[in-house]
């Protein structure tokens, strides 16, 4: 097999260490190199043709090689390639940029504050967090709550934070003040026979029992992602913002929505709270932003937080946090180029289209397979979860390497997809058409067949 792999992938296999990679099936298998993408395809260095119905990670939404974007990078490249923001400094294309996603936000927010990745977004929120209690008067106040299946990052705190035990084992990360509640995970949660909107009412009464077992003047504030993404496709059931958010406000704690999949469209509206109708205080975003052109988060503050961090600046004195690539020129270019475009193309709109009509086409090819358990999802977020017996909801024997099966004749019929465990999953780029959507579900149907 190995003597079989081309230059880039023998150079690539010998030099890289890959994250989030098994490596004794890279070592057995190779990687696959890609070299170029054009739209919503991309193709390897042995000229196979793949549609990315990943959007590489969930990220380049307006597909590859839109000249609006490299052009847009080029050109601030030449410009300005670098400058920075700390000491008060700032570039017009900064400046720019920050106001234009002002403008985007769901509900009035202050300030954005920019990073290079959701990561190191979510490390600003956790540290803004507690510098928020700490300038109010309130520095008990410092627990955070994240959810099992959660994914917030790689970072010390937020792989914390991140509800995988996968990330937490050989790390020996720091438990830090970070407490965990079940994940909103209706079809592998729920007890048998209870509605959506029940199983919503039993999260919010875990999360209330925690609060009041901790003390909510310990608390400080509660993450969540829209649908849970890495952690396996998840959906929150019927009435679940709407039963946790009055808990948290009740408690004087901060929402903290990670966008950082679910902002700039993918769920059918602009953000992911949007669709579910509440209003973070907080809110970390990356990906979609730039359209994966430029590495690039955003951090938007609201009022609540601004207000006390710009009313006691005088005595906190100069705010020590920051990256050296917080808030790039290029990458100010870029998402002023995609913002741009997302409009333009009316994005979202297509989102609010193609999703659910993807959704049903999944459920029409595959609904009633075998080995099928449950097709969920929003807008272009959308899962297929396997099991052994339907009936039952067995898991498959094995875990995670039918996944991986079903991912590789996935990608012999020229679709990439992911496996999270046994949930394969899509967030293909927000453009695709109702066709592309139909030759998503017709290479995977097949690719299911081919396996099970
Ligand atoms: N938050 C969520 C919801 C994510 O899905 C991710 C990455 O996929 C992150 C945070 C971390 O982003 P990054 O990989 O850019 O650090």
């Amino acid at each position: 097999m190995v003597s079989q792999l081309s230059q880039a992938a023998l150079r690539d296999q010998r030099s890289q260490f890959h994250p989030f990679t098994a490596i004794t099936d890279l070592m057995a298998e190779g990687p696959t190199v890609m070299e170029s993408g054009s739209g919503i395809h991309v193709r390897d260095v042995d000229g196979r043709e793949y549609i990315d119905g990943m959007a590489g990670l969930w990220c380049v939404n307006l597909g590859y090689g839109r000249r609006e974007i490299t052009e847009a990078i080029a050109r601030q490249s030449e410009r300005l390639s670098f400058f920075h923001t700390f000491n008060g400094m700032s570039s017009d294309v900064v400046a720019e940029c920050a106001e234009a996603l002002l403008q985007r936000a769901p509900v009035p927010m202050s300030r954005v504050f920019f990073g290079a990745s959701g990561s190191d977004a979510n490390e600003t929120q956790l540290k803004l967090v507690w510098y928020y209690n700490n300038l109010r008067g309130k520095p008990e106040k410092k627990k955070i709550i994240a959810r099992w299946n959660a994914y917030h990052g790689s970072g010390v705190a937020t792989a914390s934070l991140t509800g995988l035990p996968g990330m937490h084992t050989l790390f020996d990360l720091p438990k830090g003040p970070i407490l965990h509640v079940s994940a909103p995970y209706y079809y592998r949660k729920a007890p048998e026979g209870m509605t959506e909107r029940a199983f919503s009412q039993q999260l919010a009464q875990e999360l209330e029992d925690l609060i009041e077992r901790e003390g909510a003047d310990t608390i400080a504030a509660f993450f969540a992602e829209a649908v849970m993404g890495a952690g396996g496709l998840i959906p929150p059931p019927e009435g679940y913002f709407e039963a946790i958010c009055p808990i948290l406000k009740k408690h004087d704690i901060l929402l903290v929505a990670d966008e950082v999949v679910s902002g700039f469209g993918r769920l059918g509206t602009y953000w992911g709270s949007q669709t579910y109708g509440y209003e973070p205080d907080l809110i970390t975003s990356a990906k979609g932003v730039t359209s994966g052109y430029f590495p690039m988060s955003v951090c938007y503050i609201s009022p609540k937080v601004w207000d006390v961090i710009e009313s006691e600046a005088g005595k906190a004195g100069l705010f020590g946090h920051g990256y050296t690539y917080s808030a790039h020129p290029v990458g100010a270019a870029a998402a002023l180029a995609a913002l741009k475009l997302i409009d333009e193309l009316k994005v979202v709109d297509n989102v609010a289209d193609v999703g659910p009509y993807m959704l049903q086409a999944l459920r029409d090819r595959l609904g009633q397979h075998a080995h099928v358990g449950d097709i969920r999802g929003k807008g272009l977020m959308l899962g297929i979860e396997l099991v052994h017996d339907r009936g039952t909801k067995e898991a498959l024997p094995m875990a995670n390497r039918t996944g991986r099966q079903v991912l590789k004749a996935a990608a012999n019929r020229g679709l990439i997809t992911r496996a999270l465990g046994d949930t394969l999953v899509f967030a293909p780029p927000l453009v695709i058409t109702r066709a592309d959507a139909d030759a998503i579900v017709d290479r995977f149907g097949a690719a299911v067949e081919d396996v099970l």
